[in-house]
C-alpha cells in the first residue's frame, strides 16, 4: 500500500516508524530525537561495506565479509553456557555459525536447512574451522545484506541494524514535498530538490561531502528558514500600531552639551535612528550593538530621555545590580532635575520596593533601573514607553518577542549588547531586529597594549604595578572562575589577594561568589572613589561597569577564556584618556595555536574583528556561551564555512520583504525546521 504522504508525516511521532515502540522511542527522545524529521539529521558516521560476496574458500580472518551459504546441520547442546551452533557451506567450504544466548526457534527460522542465505559479518578461525560468531547481517534476500551499511554514533540500546532499519524506511517514504524555493535560488544548487537531497545525504558514500549540491541545498534550506522566522517577527512588530512620540530633539542637545566629551559621529548617528523609531508609530524593536566602551549607555539615556519628554515612563534592565546602579546614578548625573528616576535594588526594604511600585504605577517615577527583578508580574507601569535592556545577549529570539509582547504595544524596545560577533551571526540570532551599530570608539582612547607572561614572572608583572599605583592608577585582577570547581577558584582568588596584600598593604581588595551584594557594592564604590589600588575578583563583574581611573587589567590563567571574552574583559580598563595595559598569564608556555590566538588579540582591538578570528579558530558554538543560550544550533549550516549561503539567504529575504511576495509556499519549510513556539505566533 503506498500512502501519500505530505510534510507533515515527518513531524509525527517516531512511533509511527514500523519497529519502533515505546522503548526505542524513548532511548531516541533521550538524545532529543523527537520526530522523524529529527532523525533525518543524524548522518552516518562511516559504513561497512557488505556489497561483495565471497567464497568460504577464499575468506579472510578477521575481516568483515558477506558470504552465501546454505545451512547444513543443527547443533544446539542444550547444556547451559555452552552456545548453538549452525554447520552451514557453500560449493567450496563449511563454515559454522555460533550462537551465544540464542533461542532454538530464532535460529531455526533465520538459518533454514538447505536454503540459500547471505550472511555478513568479522570471520573467526576456531578449531581449524571458520566461524561467524553471533552474525546480525542475515537474510535469505541477498540484496538486503549485500549493500553499504551505515555505522553511526547511537544511542546506547539501539543497534546498528534496527537504526539502518529505521531510516531505509524514512528514506524509503520521504513525502513528495513541493519546491519551496524560486527558481533562482534553485539554480545554486543544480535545482536539486529537497527529497533527492536527503536521500543523497545519507548515502554511505556521500559521507563528509559538504561542498556537494545536495549538502549545500540542505545547509541553505536551514538558513533561509531562519531568517525567514526572524524576517517574519520583525514585520510582524513593525506592524503593531503604536503611540507615537513627541519630543523636541532640542532638548536632548542640552544635556548633551552639558557632558564632558562630544559624540562621536556612530553614537549620534544610532541616536538618530532610535529617535526615529521613537517618533514613527510603528513599534520599535532595535539592537544598538557596540564593542565594549564605545559608549551605549549615553546613547540609551538619551533616548529614554526623549522617551519620558513625550510622557511615557522607561524601564532599564541590567544583568547586574552593580551596573543597574551605576546607570541609575549615571542618570542622575546627566538628567534635568525634574526627572524622577529611580533604582529597584534587591537589597532595598520590602518596604521601599512597596513604595516604589506604588509609584511606578501613578506615574510618579519617569525612570526606572534594575535587574531583570523589573519584568516580575508585580512591577505594573501606567504608561510604560521603552524598554531597554543592556548586556543581555543570552536572550533568545523567543525570549524577546514574549518581552515585545508583554510590554504592550506602545513600547518599544531597545537591546544593547557589547559582544560583537561576526555578521553571519548577527543575521541568524538578532535578524528579528532592526540594527544599530556603533562601530567607531571615542577616540580620545588609547588602545589597551596587551601582553603576555608567564606565571612565575610574577615578580615582572609586581614591578609593573608598583610603578602604575605611583602614578595613581588602579588595577583589575582577574582570577578566572571555572565551573567545575568554584571551590579552588575561590582558594586561589583568596590567596591571591592575601599575597598582593603583603606586597601591597591596605590596597587590595577581593570580590568573589560569596561576597554579598551589600559588601560587593561597598568594595565597588570604594574602588570608583580610588580609595584603594587593586581590585582582586573571580569574573562576576564581566560587563559594562565603567571604572575610568583603572588602566590594568592582570587576567590569571587566560587561556580559559575565549577571546570575545578576553576582549571584553580588556575593554573594562582604556576607558579614560590615560595609556592602559593588559596583561595575560599563563601557566605554563603557550602552545602554537594559543600564541596564534592571543596575537589576534594583541594586533587588534576591533571586538568585530576579533569575534570573526576567534570563531574561525574555535567553532562558533564556543565563542559567546551561545550554546547555552537558547540559540539553536543549525544541524548542517555552518557560519564558518557557508558564510556564502548566509549572503545568498539574506538576499533572498530582502527580495521577498521588498516584492512583499507571499510566502505562503514556505509554510512547510518553516514548520519543518523552526522553533514551533514562534511559528504558531506567525504562520
Ligand atoms: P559601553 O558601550 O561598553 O556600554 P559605556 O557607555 O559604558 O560603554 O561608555 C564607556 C565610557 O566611555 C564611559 O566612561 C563614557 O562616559 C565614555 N564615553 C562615552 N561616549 C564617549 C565619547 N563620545 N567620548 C568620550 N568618552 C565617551
Ligand atoms: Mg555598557
Amino acid at each position: 500500500m503506498d500512502i501519500k504522504r505530505n510534510y507533515e508525516y515527518l513531524l509525527s511521532d517516531l512511533k509511527s516508524i514500523k519497529g519502533v515502540g515505546l522503548k526505542t522511542s524513548n532511548l531516541l527522545k533521550r538524545k532529543k530525537i523527537n520526530s522523524i524529521f529529527d532523525l533525518l539529521w543524524k548522518l552516518p558516521k562511516s559504513y561497512t561495506d557488505r556489497s561483495l560476496s565471497s567464497k568460504i574458500k577464499d575468506l579472510k580472518v578477521n575481516e568483515v565479509q558477506t558470504i552465501t551459504i546454505i545451512p547444513q546441520k543443527y547443533l544446539f547442546p542444550r547444556v547451559r553456557n555452552l552456545p548453538n551452533r549452525v554447520l552451514c557451506r557453500d560449493e567450496t567450504g563449511e563454515i559454522d555459525c555460533v550462537f551465544f544466548n540464542s533461542y532454538e526457534g530464532y535460529i531455526r527460522k533465520i538459518l533454514p536447512i538447505g536454503k540459500e542465505v547471505t550472511i555478513s559479518g568479522k570471520i573467526k578461525y576456531f578449531r581449524n574451522k571458520y566461524q561467524l560468531t553471533n552474525p546480525k547481517y542475515i537474510s535469505e534476500d541477498s540484496s538486503i545484506i549485500k549493500q553499504k551499511h551505515n555505522n553511526y554514533s547511537l544511542t546506547e540500546g539501539i543497534s546498528e541494524k534496527v537504526y539502518n532499519k529505521i531510516i531505509f524506511q524514512i528514506i524509503k517514504n520521504l513525502p513528495q514535498i513541493d519546491e519551496w524555493h524560486s527558481k533562482d535560488i534553485l539554480k545554486n544548487f543544480g535545482n536539486i530538490g529537497w527529497n533527492d537531497s536527503i536521500k543523497k545525504l545519507h548515502k554511505p558514500e556521500n559521507i563528509g561531502k559538504f561542498k556537494e549540491n545536495f549538502y549545500q541545498r540542505l545547509a541553505f534550506d536551514e538558513i533561509f528558514s531562519t531568517f525567514l522566522v526572524n524576517s517574519e517577527i520583525r514585520k510582524k512588530i513593525k506592524k503593531v500600531k503604536k503611540t507615537k512620540k513627541k519630543f523636541d530633539v532640542k532638548k536632548q542637545g542640552e544635556i548633551i552639551s552639558k557632558l564632558d566629551f562630544s559624540l562621536t559621529s556612530d553614537q549620534t548617528k544610532t541616536l538618530n535612528e532610535i529617535n526615529k523609531d521613537l517618533c514613527s508609530d510603528n513599534k520599535m524593536f532595535r539592537l544598538l550593538q557596540g564593542d565594549v566602551g564605545s559608549g551605549k549607555t549615553i546613547v540609551a539615556l538619551l533616548s529614554a530621555f526623549n522617551t519620558i519628554s513625550s510622557d511615557f515612563q522607561v524601564a532599564v534592565m541590567a544583568p547586574t545590580e552593580i551596573l543597574a546602579r551605576q546607570h541609575f546614578l549615571l542618570a542622575k548625573k546627566i538628567y534635568p532635575k525634574n526627572i524622577k528616576i529611580e533604582l529597584l535594588s534587591g537589597k532595598s526594604s520590602y518596604k521601599d520596593k512597596k513604595k516604589i511600585l506604588n509609584k511606578l504605577i501613578k506615574k510618579e517615577i519617569d525612570i526606572i533601573f534594575g535587574t531583570h527583578a523589573l519584568f516580575q508580574k508585580k512591577v505594573e507601569f501606567k504608561k510604560l514607553g521603552l524598554i531597554i535592556i543592556d548586556e543581555q545577549h543570552k536572550f533568545g529570539v523567543s525570549q524577546r518577542k514574549k518581552l515585545s509582547d508583554k510590554a504592550g504595544k506602545d513600547c518599544d524596545v531597545l537591546l544593547m549588547t557589547a559582544t560583537p560577533i561576526p555578521r553571519t551571526l548577527t543575521m541568524t540570532i538578532y535578524g528579528d531586529m532592526d540594527l544599530s551599530i556603533i562601530r567607531e570608539k571615542p577616540n580620545n582612547r588609547k588602545p589597551v597594549k596587551t601582553y603576555s607572561k608567564i606565571e612565575s614572572k610574577i615578580e615582572d608583572i609586581i614591578k609593573f604595578i608598583k610603578k602604575e599605583i605611583q602614578l595613581g592608577n588602579q588595577i583589575f585582577w582577574v582570577c578566572p572562575l571555572i565551573e567545575e570547581s568554584k571551590k579552588i577558584d575561590h582558594s586561589s582568588a583568596i590567596k591571591k589577594s592575601e599575597y598582593l596584600k603583603k606586597i601591597f598593604p591596605n590596597e587590595v581588595y577581593l570580590l568573589h561568589g560569596k561576597t554579598t551584594i551589600e559588601v560587593k557594592e561597598e568594595i565597588l564604590n570604594k574602588f570608583l572613589r580610588n580609595e584603594f589600588k587593586i581590585l582582586v575578583s573571580t569574573t562576576i563583574i564581566e560587563v559594562g561597569i565603567d571604572f575610568p581611573n583603572a588602566n590594568v587589567i592582570i587576567i590569571e590563567n587566560a587561556n580559559k577564556f575565549g577571546l570575545s571574552q578576553l576582549h571584553q574583559l580588556r575593554g573594562r580598563v582604556g576607558r579614560g584618556n590615560k595609556e592602559s595595559s593588559c596583561i595575560l598569564m599563563f601557566k605554563s608556555n603557550l602552545s602554537e595555536n594559543a600564541k596564534k590566538r592571543i596575537n589576534i588579540l594583541k594586533d587588534s582591538n576591533d571586538g568585530f574583528k576579533i569575534s570573526e578570528e576567534d570563531m574561525k579558530l574555535r567553532g562558533f558554538g564556543d565563542i559567546l556561551g551561545f550554546k547555552q543560550s537558547g540559540i539553536k544550533n543549525f544541524k548542517l549550516a555552518d557560519p564558518i564555512h557557508n558564510h556564502n549561503l548566509f549572503i545568498l539567504a539574506e538576499k533572498e529575504i530582502k527580495r521577498i520583504e521588498n516584492e512583499k511576495e507571499d510566502i505562503g509556499r514556505f509554510k512547510p519549510l518553516i514548520k519543518l525546521y523552526d522553533r514551533a513556539d514562534i511559528i504558531n505566533d506567525i504562520a
